[in-house]
Order: C-alpha cells, then sequence, then structure tokens
C-alpha cells in the first residue's frame, strides 16, 4: 500500500501553517473503485486533498467531512478524512460526461450553484460540528478557502491538483493548505500572496516532475523561512462502511420488488458505492428490510 502522508510546516515565527500532500495513490485508488470520468475524478479528487489537508490540523481521533451540494449535472460530491489519515470520497454520478469540454475540467458548472457543508466529528461527542457557506468558485479549493475564512476566521490559501493523462486517468493528485493565524504580520500575508500571484505554483504540474512535498511548499513561502513539523499518519483510503448502513440502499427498491425476489428465493449482492466492498443479503434479510419499510409506510 502506499506510503503517501501529509507533511506539515510551520513559519519559523509561527504564525503561518502549512499542510501540503502528495495524495496521488489513494486518488487513483478511488478512481479505479467507482471508475469516475474526468469531471468526476476531479472533483472528487480535489475534495479528498482538500479533506486530507484540512484533516491534518485536527488532533488524534477527529475527522472532517466536506459535502459540496450545487444544481449542476454532478448534484453533489463528498469526501471525509481522519487526523489518521484515512480518506475516501464519493459522487453519486461518476460518469457524468458534458456535452463538450470546451471548459477543459473546470468544475464551475458541472457543481453549479450550491454550498459547502463542513462536518467535523469530535471523539466522544454524538452531534458533528457543521458549517455551511455558499459555494464561491464551485472549483473547490477557493471554497474550502471561504469556508475556513467564514467559519474559523483564518485566511488562507488553497492550491489542489489533479493530473489526467489523455484516457482520464489520474497522474497525479495533490495539494497545499496554508493559513495564517492572527497576529500574523501583514507583510508575511503580502509576500505570500505576491509569490502566489508572480509564481502561479501548479500542483499537479510539479506532482508530475516528481516535487516532494517540501517542494511543493517552496514556491508559496519563497521568502519567509519555515521548518517541517513531526507528522506521521500514512494515507490510506478506507471507508468504514457497514452491512447495515450499505443494506439500507435495499430500501429504495420498494416493497413489489423485495417480495419479488423473496419469491424468487434470490439472494441480494449489495456493493458500497464508496469502496466497492460486496455485501450479500439473504432472504430472510430481504424479508426483514420488507417488514421494515411496511411498517415505516403504514406511519
Ligand atoms: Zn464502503
Amino acid at each position: 500500500m502506499s506510503k503517501e502522508r501529509v507533511h506539515r510546516f510551520v513559519s519559523k515565527d509561527l504564525t503561518v501553517r502549512i499542510a501540503a500532500v502528495n495524495a496521488t495513490e489513494v486518488v487513483k485508488h478511488m478512481q479505479d473503485l467507482q471508475h469516475t470520468y474526468p469531471l468526476a475524478t476531479v472533483a472528487v479528487g480535489r475534495s479528498m486533498v482538500g479533506a486530507i489537508l484540512m484533516a491534518s490540523q485536527l488532533k488524534d481521533g477527529q475527522m472532517v467531512g466536506l459535502l459540496f451540494r450545487g444544481n449542476g449535472a454532478l448534484q453533489s460530491v463528498y469526501a471525509e478524512a481522519s487526523y489518521d489519515g484515512h480518506v475516501r470520497g464519493y459522487t453519486p454520478n461518476p460518469q457524468y460526461q458534458p456535452p463538450t469540454y470546451d471548459n477543459g475540467l473546470s468544475l464551475k458548472e458541472a457543481i453549479g450553484n450550491g454550498t459547502l457543508s463542513v462536518a467535523r466529528h469530535q471523539p466522544f461527542q454524538k452531534q458533528p460540528f457543521h458549517g455551511t457557506v455558499e459555494l464561491v468558485s464551485g472549483e473547490i479549493g477557493q471554497d474550502i478557502a471561504h469556508y475556513l475564512h467564514q467559519s474559523h476566521q483564518i485566511r488562507s490559501l488553497v492550491s489542489l491538483g489533479v493530473y489526467l493523462d489523455t484516457f482520464g486517468k489520474v497522474q497525479a493528485a495533490g495539494g497545499v493548505l496554508i493559513e495564517v493565524m492572527p497576529g500574523v504580520e501583514e507583510s508575511v500575508v503580502e509576500k505570500i500572496q505576491q509569490n502566489y500571484e508572480e509564481k502561479k505554483p501548479n500542483i499537479s504540474k510539479m506532482l508530475m516532475e516528481g516535487a516532494s512535498p517540501e517542494q511543493l511548499v517552496a514556491p508559496f513561502m519563497d521568502g519567509i523561512p519555515f521548518e517541517e513539523l513531526e507528522h506521521d499518519k500514512s494515507l490510506e483510503y478506507f471507508c468504514p462502511c457497514t452491512k447495515d448502513r450499505v443494506v439500507r440502499a435495499l430500501e429504495t427498491l420498494g416493497e413489489e420488488e423485495l417480495q419479488d425476489m423473496i419469491n424468487k428465493n434470490e439472494e441480494a449482492d449489495v456493493t458500497c458505492q464508496i469502496c466497492g466492498k460486496p455485501y450479500k443479503v439473504s432472504v430472510p434479510e430481504i424479508q426483514d428490510i420488507k417488514n421494515r419499510i411496511h411498517k415505516e409506510s403504514m406511519h
């Protein structure tokens, strides 16, 4: 399995914190599982990278979920990552194709107008923290930056990249998250902004050229001394699905179809759409599901 991990850095004056990651393997893994076409690959891939970067700034056992919901063809894009390096991503329309690729792989139209909801789960806490903001660009990175500013008063620069080959296969994926803390010198913020505008760092291009996480960060932080922090959590595509949750998909079939399966004495195969894990559902279990929706329909 992959030995990729998030690298964390901090400016010498401790007012700028940075996370950088090469997440190529986990994004490739998502594509292999869900057979995503280019726009879905870029959307889910960038969201996964964003979630990985945000999660690295949390604490042990915590996780972050990003749900982009819009009126575009993709409808929604979800990604979730934990401080420990687990990550997964999903869109209900993995094989969406636009009429033309004239806009390249711009996500703006495919996601459309909508919202970004962020859930932060803390251990021993039933209700996760939720924050929702309007989408400002639909390109994922800027939307995350907007969320951090609106909900946490953190100014940031989020640069995410997913590079596809001519067959639409993931060749590289990664990103950089730079957050400035309260009390930062304005000259430092201006320098980062100036670096960004002058150098226009292209994450996926740098990754294709073999850049290390430190090299990904360097162009943003030119002229600002920084050092790496210890952070040793390997990335892993991980889905905590359970049979119960996956089997719930059968409820949408409706009573008639379920009865048909029972009559035919047919076991059902259900796969988790996020990780592809197969679950077998026996006829008595199908009967239970049917009974349950029957009861609910009588309320
Ligand atoms: Zn799963």
